[in-house]
């Protein structure tokens, strides 16, 4: 069975440029948002959940994708699913180890990472599957979106409290895990300015409580994107929500690079219909380009040079509260 999205982009490994595969594969999809009027207000995972799908097609679409892709350049897989990794009603203890011994026998695979939200992480999960991938770095990935308690809680229905969030990263620590921690770019009802100041100012927070318990972070900047049967949707199609300008994305990365390893998140995983950050048709592959590419190198230089006549026009807006 094909997974819902797969795809090799850029990353960089503790200094190292290399590739991921990110694969998302189809499941039942995610029980919180079943239990809470569908779960977080710009997720739509929800759209390709097959709530009768088996064990065996979940593992099928991992095979898939790692038989589709030229893995020869890729040392990074990033495995995600349409909820929690660590939700044994989503995904069954025996199928987590299934699934991660597969990837172990990857040697030429250094890094791994899955998702899951907190209430589901448990020392023994941890455990359990830091010994199956014993010979990689291994990320768990914790949607915290903003530290903003009341954009993540109210705006985004994320349903994390600053505590529960904190015991994660204390968990994380005790098992040898690194942190992949994801944040918003440009959550509803935000400007473009506090937008701005918001990602920038959560990078902030997780690094200075991260740096308390020497946890290794990797931040996932994610410019939202509108996926169909959202309340984001409702709020777009109404003309109360733009996803970010892409020059935001940039003022975003030049402020937040000094706070250690960053990632942006450049794919929609084909949930977007093209409504996602954009900038204008004469600058858009090459601010994309140079995002993959810093994604690759962490290197700002790229991104510092990248100039448009859109710009100014942009900056305007910006300084005027209009976008
Ligand atoms: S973001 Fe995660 S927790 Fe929220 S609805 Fe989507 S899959 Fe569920
Ligand atoms: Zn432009």
């Amino acid at each position: 069975m094909k997974p819902a999205f797969s795809r090799i982009s850029p990353v960089n490994i503790n200094g190292h440029s290399t590739n991921r595969l990110m694969i998302v594969l189809k499941t039942k999809g995610c029980e919180y948002a079943l239990n809470n009027n569908g779960g977080c207000s710009v997720c739509g995972f929800t759209n390709n959940a097959i709530p009768n799908i088996s064990e065996k097609q979940i593992i099928s679409q991992l095979t898939y994708a790692l038989k589709k892709h030229d893995l020869q350049q890729v040392e990074e897989i990033d495995l995600l699913t349409l909820g929690s990794f660590f939700n044994d009603n989503e995904i069954s203890s025996a199928l987590r180890r299934n699934l991660l011994e597969i990837i172990a026998e990857l040697d030429f695979i250094k890094r791994v990472s899955f998702e899951s939200r907190a209430e589901y992480i448990t020392t023994e999960k941890l455990l359990e599957c830091r010994k199956i991938l014993s010979n990689k770095i291994v990320e768990l990935g914790i949607g915290l979106e903003s530290a903003d308690n009341y954009i993540r809680n109210s705006i985004i229905n994320k349903n994390l409290s600053e505590e529960d969030f904190y015991n994660v990263m204390v968990k994380l620590k005790e098992t040898g895990y690194d942190l992949l921690v994801y944040l918003l770019i440009k959550p509803p009802s935000l400007t473009e300015k506090q937008a701005i100041d918001d990602a920038i100012k959560s990078v902030k927070y997780v690094f200075e409580k991260a740096s308390k318990i020497n946890l290794k972070v990797r931040y996932a900047l994610e410019p939202v994107f509108i996926c169909g049967n959202t309340k984001l949707e409702d709020l777009y199609l109404n003309s109360k929500y733009k996803p970010a300008n892409l020059w935001s994305i940039l003022e975003v990365i030049k402020n937040v690079k000094q706070y250690g390893e960053i990632f942006v998140g450049m794919s929609d995983e084909s949930l977007s219909l093209g409504r996602m950050t954009f900038s204008c048709d004469k600058c858009y592959d090459n601010m994309i380009n140079e995002i993959e590419n810093f994604n690759k190198t962490n290197n700002l230089n790229g991104i510092k040079a990248l100039e448009c006549d859109c710009k100014m026009e942009y900056q305007k807006q910006l300084e005027k509260g209009l976008i």
